[in-house]
């Protein structure tokens, strides 16, 4: 027994220092309002942009498809594990977002872990935010490439750095989230496009926090910066707006060839359930017809920002519907986030080591499933309680 003392010791050292993860349970559908630990609360704090995790369409395209096809594939993709409705949702995506090609994986993460060992090696070089992603850091990680990281958002910093590795051989590759989910800030994806080319490297964006979010009728970012052609490899997740599991990479018919390939995900790890490939194809379907779901989502992002700025709040420097509400104090965003739960409100502080220490913050995702009321509902509660705590 003794030689794994050292996770009762590890497990005891989280709870004594404040970084134990204490897990919610959710029982109900997602939504705008749910149900968490036994209490209806207002939903402030899932990746749910646009309420497709309990919408009838992709429910009902769920049912349907589930009658039809069974529950999985049981198979990689590359054994026996690719169905039609695969095919035809890496059509569907490809042709929403105005790139040649998509490839399916199982998850946002997995799409990470799949490509860039794939792209680069042993020899090469990648050029990483120092914010980036966890499943791109364990990505990089896995390709045996050397990890050079730049200063967030910095292209001096970048720049200098692609100068000092300009005549060493190998490959080089850029890459970065789209969207940084803790401060709800934009990668300058033209500039990067700029130095990409100027320096021969690949530019790969992760939008996992785009898709569905930026860009015409949610179509990500390379669509929102019209950079369609300018940036090699764009990953994209299902499982945020999307409000399924899944994820996704777009880009040239050869790239997603070479994925089929050579991504250890796609051929190791079994294919996406048809329950989440048919709320998939509902949902392109959707946002293919109308952007009114994403004009509702930003609607609310303006609508609440902008109040919460006039009472006083600093909400850091979100571009996004990720609405960073900085209290400073670890333990004050706590209590903060507790006061909320007690007024029927679910946000969670996000603190030390998620962010820099100081900066904790409650971290507020507005959706399109949010109506008005909701968010006066929130307003009001955040003025009290913010003022109780002298927040504002
Ligand atoms: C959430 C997220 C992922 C993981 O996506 P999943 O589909 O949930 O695995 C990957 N990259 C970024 C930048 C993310 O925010």
């Amino acid at each position: 027994m003794a030689k794994l003392d050292f996770i009762k010791e590890e497990l005891e050292r989280l709870k004594r220092e404040g970084l134990y993860v204490h897990i919610r349970v959710i029982q109900s559908a997602v939504d705008a309002w749910f149900v968490v630990d036994g209490k209806r609360v207002l939903n402030l704090t899932s990746n749910n942009y646009l309420g497709f995790a309990n919408h009838p369409v992709l429910k009902e395209y769920a049912k349907k498809y589930i009658d039809k096809y069974g529950i999985g594939p049981a198979a990689v993709r590359s054994i026996s594990g690719t169905m039609d409705i695969h095919i035809e949702l890496e059509k569907k995506l490809a042709q929403f977002k105005g790139m040649e090609s998509t490839v399916l994986f199982q998850s946002g993460f997995t799409a990470n872990l799949a490509t860039i060992p794939a792209i680069v090696g042993r020899g090469d070089y990648i050029f990483s935010d120092e914010l980036n992603h966890a499943s791109i850091i364990d990505g990089c990680r896995l390709s045996r490439a050397t990890i050079v990281r730049y200063k967030h958002l910095d292209l001096n910093d970048l720049e200098e750095k692609l100068k000092e590795h300009r005549d060493k051989p190998g490959k080089k590759l850029i890459v970065t989230d789209g969207v940084f989910s803790m401060d709800g800030d934009i990668a300058p994806l033209p500039e990067l496009a700029d130095l990409a080319e100027k320096y021969d490297a690949i530019l790969m964006v992760d939008d996992a926090h785009g898709e569905g979010v930026l860009g015409k009728g949610g179509r990500g970012i390379v669509d929102h910066f019209g950079l369609h052609g300018r940036v090699d490899i764009e990953v994209g997740t299902l499982s945020k707006a999307f409000g399924i599991v899944g994820g996704f990479v777009s880009g040239s018919r050869e790239l997603t060839e070479y994925l089929k390939q050579k991504g250890r995900p796609f051929l190791f790890s079994s294919a996406n359930t048809v329950a989440d490939v048919a709320a998939g194809l509902a949902a392109v379907e959707i946002m293919t017809r109308s952007d009114e779901l994403v004009q509702r989502l930003w609607d609310n992002a303006r609508y609440f920002q902008g109040k919460m700025r006039e009472m006083g709040f600093d909400l850091g420097k979100t571009q996004t519907p990720i609405t960073p509400v900085i209290v400073g104090d670890e333990k004050k965003a706590q209590e903060f986030s507790r006061k909320l739960y007690e007024n029927d409100i679910f946000v969670q502080a996000i603190v030390y080591p998620t962010v820099p220490l100081g900066t904790a913050r409650l971290r507020v995702m507005l959706s399109a499933a949010h109506s008005k009321d909701d968010l006066d509902f929130a307003l009001e509660k955040f003025e009290k309680i913010g003022k109780e705590l002298g927040v504002i």
